[in-house]
């Protein structure tokens, strides 16, 4: 029983000034997590009580699977990560620190390496397998941008497990019971979730899911279809591309490349009027008929060199960062400044037109919306002109396609054509079919029937054990306070004593442990000489689904039952009071 008298908790009126998200502020207001610095928590008796509820309903659900439970160190010697590469690749996201003998060390992010290293120790026959491993335990991410508390942590629990296979269709296999249980998981906690096409990331692999929370705070943008059950990441979703009569799709239709004044176009709307009074064509223009040409710069992992990118969308439209940004991971990109333009004399600021950027050698990729044979109204390298009918695949060929375009709410679903929906969520867990990069590299192979080795095929699959903590008080709270689900919380049942009489603290007394023999978790406010008004705001705050109050009402007999959630309140006479809380809290 957690009685409130002793319990370790002072509940805070205000709000933290550093708190950007309601699940912040409120799991620091009601006593859950205190930050020690940015993206480190230490979490305090109810915050733990709710962290091991989610534990165990992840560890039950991956159980029920078959995949057994190991715990690895979190410090991690370099050479291991130096074998995988992801020494330089993870880059300034990775806390590397030295020993006494100045050895290098990690932090570990993530710990695909010793996952594989433990099973190449032991196994070897391809009667070993199936096989599917996982651990609940705590990662290192020095994240540039730490922010909504322990939504985004440089310290945090993460389930992570592997499944190994050696065919194809036994990952296939695997994936899909991965999957189920991560259904049930989110089902079980209470989440309103979605999954989506998510890409791999720095792991690479092929088959990529994510199991989204929407919330407004989520960092993770994804598309909806309002017709089918399509549903991406927009770093990963491909859109249906648009009929494009007036820019066509074959180069041999299009008249030849033509070269136009157009002084004092410095946005593409100018542009467009420009365009229209040339009179070049019976349409008129939009700003869908250009080509704008963005200039970044990108640095491969290990290096420390910044290379420019040119990457092309149709003028309509903003090239999404975050977007390219998950495409190219672990390749960093942003846009480029000054200084980078400057290594670059060719482009010419504000006219930049593809048709160059092959013999100057910067790499050029475009959105799949600028289609092959596809004609186009673009810079033409030189201060004042643009030039028309520049057709993809006769006047420049592209280096490849890459989604680079800011999705809109309305853009059309690629298998049935009909509008997406853009919505915001919280990454709770993401499964993907890394494949054998890792097996190769560790060498991880198994003899089969002929003796012959076969390179062992991994599944991945994470869940933010401490992020489902903040991202479910995210999804439940009210303008009250926390709102936990049933059986998630950090009790069942919240019991309030309120007034000076023994009596009522008798009764309630006589109540908790009553409630407490019928199997429900019972936190009492037992607190003497604290007003009812604290003790129901307490109440709220904490938001523990049941909340019972013993207290004026009986004198007459009763006890007041309400449901945090709905606020509806019954009075219930004493006697009937255990059995109509147990079947609310259940
Ligand atoms: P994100 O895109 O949010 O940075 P990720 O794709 O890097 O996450 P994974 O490497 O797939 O994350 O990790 C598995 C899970 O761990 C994620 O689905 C997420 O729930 C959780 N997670 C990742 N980074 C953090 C973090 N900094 N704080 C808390 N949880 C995290
Ligand atoms: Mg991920």
């Amino acid at each position: 029983m957690l009685r409130l008298s002793t319990l370790f908790l002072r509940t805070l009126r205000d709000d933290p000034a550093d708190a950007e998200v309601p699940s912040h502020k409120l799991l620091v207001r009601a006593g859950y997590v205190r930050r020690v610095a940015p993206g480190m928590y230490s979490w305090l008796p109810l915050g733990l009580a709710v962290l091991a509820n989610v534990e165990r309903v992840v560890r039950e659900e991956m159980q029920a699977i078959g995949s057994q439970e190991v715990h690895f160190p979190a410090l991690i010697p370099r050479e291991i990560f130096e074998v995988s590469g992801r020494w330089s690749d993870y880059g300034d996201l990775l806390f590397r620190l030295q020993d006494r003998k100045d050895a290098d060390y990690l932090l570990a992010p993530t710990h695909e390496e010793l996952f594989t290293l433990l099973v190449k120790g032991e196994y070897s026959s391809y009667k070993d397998y199936p096989l599917s491993l996982f651990q609940i335990q705590t990662k290192y991410r020095d994240e540039a941008r730490p922010r909504a508390g322990i939504l985004r942590g440089r310290e945090f629990v993460m389930k992570d497990s592997y499944s190994f296979d050696l065919t194809d269709a036994g990952l296939e296999t695997s994936y899909k019971a991965h999957r189920d249980a991560y259904e049930r998981i989110f089902t079980r906690l209470g989440f309103d979730y979605r999954i989506v096409f998510a890409v791999s990331g720095a792991m690479g692999g092929s088959a990529s899911e994510e199991f989204l929370a929407p919330a407004a705070s989520g960092e993770d943008t994804f598309v909806q279809c309002t017709n089918c059950d399509y549903a991406a990441n927009t770093e990963a979703v491909e859109i249906a591309l648009p009929p494009q009569p007036a820019r066509g799709t074959d180069a041999a239709e299009h008249p030849a490349e033509q070269v136009l004044d157009t002084p004092d176009t410095p946005t593409i709307d100018t542009l467009v009027t420009r365009l229209n009074e040339l009179g070049l064509r019976d349409e008129p223009f939009a700003a869908s008929d250009t080509l704008k040409n963005v200039v970044l710069r990108t640095q491969a992992p290990g290096t420390h060199d910044w290379e420019l990118l040119v990457v092309g969308v149709p003028g309509d439209r903003d090239v999404d960062l975050k977007r390219l940004g998950g495409q190219l991971e672990p390749t960093i990109v942003e846009q480029a400044g000054p200084d980078d333009l400057a290594t670059q004399p060719g482009l010419v600021k504000g006219y930049i037109g593809p048709q160059v950027l092959a013999d100057l050698k910067v790499r050029y990729l475009v959105d799949p919306l600028v289609v092959p044979g596809s004609a186009w109204v673009t810079g033409a390298n030189t201060d004042g002109k643009h030039a028309a009918f520049v057709v993809r695949g006769r006047d420049f060929e592209p280096d490849g396609e890459i989604g680079a375009v800011e999705i809109r709410d309305g853009d059309h679903c690629v298998r049935c054509g009909h509008e997406l929906r853009l919505a915001r969520g919280i990454e709770l867990g993401h499964v993907f079919q890394l494949g054998r990069k890792y097996a190769e590299t560790f060498g991880l192979t198994a003899l089969d029937q002929n003796g012959k080795p076969v390179t062992v095929t991994m599944g991945s699959y994470g869940v933010g054990v401490t992020r489902a903590v903040a991202a479910l008080a995210e999804q439940t709270y009210d303008d009250k306070g926390l709102c936990w689900p049933k059986g998630i919380g950090p009790a069942d049942v919240h019991l309030v004593a309120t007034g000076k009489d023994d009596t009522v603290f008798d009764a309630a007394e006589t109540l908790a442990a009553e409630l407490e023999s019928a199997g429900l978790r019972v936190m009492y406010d037992d607190r003497r000489g604290v007003s009812p008004g604290v003790k129901f705001k307490d109440a709220e705050l904490i938001g523990v689904p049941v909340i019972a109050i013993v207290g004026k009402g009986l004198v007459d007999g009763v006890i007041e039952v309400r449901d945090r959630r709905s606020d509806e309140r019954d009075q219930v006479a004493v006697d009937a009071a255990a059995d109509a809380i147990v079947a609310l809290a259940r």
